[in-house]
């Protein structure tokens, strides 16, 4: 399942439901610019490795290029491609001045150690420091990169343009220009969608939830979905799923989890297998991994009435039909996930002006945002009677067509 032929689908999908002109159609299936390349690292046995690394600038009509940066074996062109048009859909959901892009590296970072790492971050900003940029296109962190490496690839960048501004990579370190609430932006986001729709679809704390990944997003959304009373049942990472209808005690498992790095040896929870955590009997699926999770093979086993997308692109198209015939709402990644984006671009507005928002600020803000586009998209949902996701694109779509004139 290729990635970007399941995001141009999505597009497809929503394009027909409204007249948009030919040209920008096809502006919207062609990133603006792909930059491939290959970074040579020294490793620490003292041979030297090259890493394919990618950063796809799929659209900057609303503001400059905004994404991530992935490092993950399965990563490739078409990969990025497919985040960096959900990134241009993303932002313009969220009303924040910013474009669309996306990096990453192919590489299983699990095999390098800290130093190779640093070193592979310090190499992608150098390989990319001509096309990187404050006012040209902002990274930030993704899957297996972190503030931390954020900061190595600001000082990197630094080193190499003399700008000092620290605003052309988000998701730093507090301190080091991060803002606060950007780690638990996406989640904050993620919940704060699910808070707005929760009533219209019957669902209250209380309720239960199963949760697939167990990192940034994942893990930071069972505490706040814990923390609001709702019980979380089951959760996964890539290596081991667990589960606990009574609910499981999410603070001690993240401190379990930051403690050995794994699942393993924590009690009051039995073991399953990691296939098992899609079509789990709990009210709401939160898909917090990767892409292609929910599938035409999954989607009419799957249990819960309401799927939270924090992951990028974990819902096929095919399954999409599948639950919106089934009449399981699918709260599409490009609103639930945007907290992430909309808390990055507060970072970079901060460090624009010299600036530094308390928490509260930060919260109060991606608030609002995050319920004035649910409510636009819950609008459109219910006019054009479709689906979540076609509604949002088209949200999206037509703020993008109207900054082409
Ligand atoms: P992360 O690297 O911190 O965590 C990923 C988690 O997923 C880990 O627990 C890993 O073990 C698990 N995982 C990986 N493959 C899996 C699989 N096949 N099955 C089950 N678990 C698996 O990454 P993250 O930042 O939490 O990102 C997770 C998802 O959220 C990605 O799709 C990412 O693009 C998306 N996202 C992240 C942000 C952000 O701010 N970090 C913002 C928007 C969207």
């Amino acid at each position: 399942m290729n990635p970007f032929k399941n995001a141009l689908s999505q597009l497809a999908r929503a394009t027909s439901l409204h007249q948009f002109p030919a040209s920008f159609i096809e502006r919207m299936q062609h990133p603006d610019r792909e930059v491939t390349v290959s970074i040579p690292i020294v490793m620490d046995d003292g041979s030297t490795k090259f890493f394919e690394g990618y950063r796809v600038q799929h659209n900057n009509l609303r503001g400059p290029y905004k994404g991530g940066i992935r490092f993950h074996p399965e990563t490739n062109i078409d990969e990025v491609r497919a985040l960096s048009l959900w990134m241009t859909l993303k932002t313009a959901v969220a009303g924040v001045p910013m474009g669309g892009g996306k990096g990453g590296v192919t590489v299983n970072s699990r095999e390098l150690s800290l130093r190779e790492q640093e070193a592979l971050a310090r190499g992608w900003a150098r390989a990319m420091a001509d096309v990187i940029g404050p006012k040209k296109d902002v990274p930030a962190p993704d899957m297996n990169t972190n503030p931390h490496l954020m900061d190595i690839m600001t000082e990197e960048y630094a080193k190499i343009t003399g700008d000092t501004t620290r605003a052309t990579f988000t998701g730093k370190p507090v301190g080091k220009g991060g803002s606060l609430g950007r780690e638990r932006a996406t989640s904050l986001g993620g919940f704060v969608v699910f808070d707005a729709l929760r009533e219209q679809y019957n669902l209250a704390p209380g309720a239960s939830v199963a949760i697939q990944g167990f990192g940034n997003v994942g893990g930071i959304a069972a505490e706040i979905f814990h923390a609001h009373g709702y019980k979380v049942v089951a959760v996964s990472d890539s290596r081991h799923a667990v589960k606990n209808d009574a609910g499981i005690d999410i603070p001690a498992l993240v401190a379990h989890k930051k403690a050995t790095g794994t699942f393993e040896g924590f009690e009051d929870v039995t073991f399953i297998d990691p296939s098992e955590i899609i079509t789990y009997n709990a009210d709401i699926l939160i898909p917090a991994a990767t892409e292609n999770q929910i599938t035409a093979e999954n989607a009419n086993d799957i249990k819960a009435q309401l799927i939270l997308e924090l992951a990028n692109g974990p819902t096929t198209p095919e399954a999409d039909d599948i639950l919106f015939a089934r009449g399981i709402p699918v709260v599409p990644d490009i609103l639930a996930n945007a907290g992430g984006v909309t808390v990055s671009t507060f970072e970079w507005e901060q460090n624009l002006i010299g600036e530094a928002w308390s928490e509260d600020v930060v919260n109060e803000r991606l608030t609002n945002l995050m319920q004035a586009s649910t409510k636009e998209i819950t609008a459109i949902a219910k006019e054009l009677n479709t689906d979540l996701r076609r509604a949002a694109f088209l949200l999206a779509l037509k703020r993008l067509e109207e900054a082409t004139r």
